[in-house]
């Protein structure tokens, strides 16, 4: 048995119509400390962030999508062993923003048949676009409740709104879940190697 603490490494995909900004999300949130990769054959990026909660240490791989149009036979492997996902819409009031909200459902059923039922977020972004008091927060609740998601954030890649309190929280739901995972299986899931 270790003293120094557990580790844990956690697959978080990111998805969401193109340009409703994921990767911004991504780069404000892992802003200092972040190498991201591109991996062509499957069309998706990748960031590795790294986090101490208490005495553990947390490695994240945020994976988004890199080119939405030649991407969907290769949707397998973009989710292959995600531990939680992450549904990016836009606020904006024009056709990205009203498509990118309709399409939440889709890309909930994506992460439902290609990873089971993992935890999964909404991210309600570009809120500098908007006035912050015309958000129909009603459609938003309704959408969560349907879809039996995590809950909701309002974010915005640009001023950074939202966006640190939205990550954390998905963060922190992977690692009370398999901190108490390793414990009570006597560190099945954490690992020195
Ligand atoms: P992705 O295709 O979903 O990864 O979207 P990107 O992160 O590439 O963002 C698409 C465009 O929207 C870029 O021009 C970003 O600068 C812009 N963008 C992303 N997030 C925000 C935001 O919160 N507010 C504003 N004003 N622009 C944003």
């Amino acid at each position: 048995m270790s003293t120094s603490g557990a580790k844990f490494k956690f697959k978080v995909t990111v998805v969401g119509d193109g340009r409703v900004g994921k990767t911004s999300l991504i780069k404000k949130f892992t802003k200092g400390g972040f190498q991201q990769d591109y991996i062509k054959t499957i069309g998706a990026q990748f960031t590795v962030y790294h986090k101490d909660i208490k005495e553990d240490k947390i490695e994240l791989l945020f994976w988004d999508i890199a080119g939405q149009d030649e991407f969907s036979f290769l949707r397998p492997s973009f989710f292959k062993n995600s531990k939680a996902a992450i549904i990016v819409f836009s606020l904006e009031e024009n056709d990205l923003g009203n498509e990118s909200f309709k399409h939440i459902s889709n890309w909930h059923n994506d992460v439902m048949q290609f990873c089971g039922g993992i935890p999964v977020i909404l991210f309600a972004n570009k809120v500098d676009l908007i006035d912050e008091k015309d958000i129909n927060l009603s459609k938003i609740e309704n959408i969560i409740n349907n879809l039996g998601l995590l809950g909701y954030y309002v974010t915005s890649a640009k001023t950074g709104q939202g966006v640190i309190e939205a990550f954390n929280t998905i963060i922190n739901e992977l690692y009370d879940k398999y901190k108490a995972l390793s414990l009570s299986f006597n560190d099945s899931n954490s690992s020195e190697s």
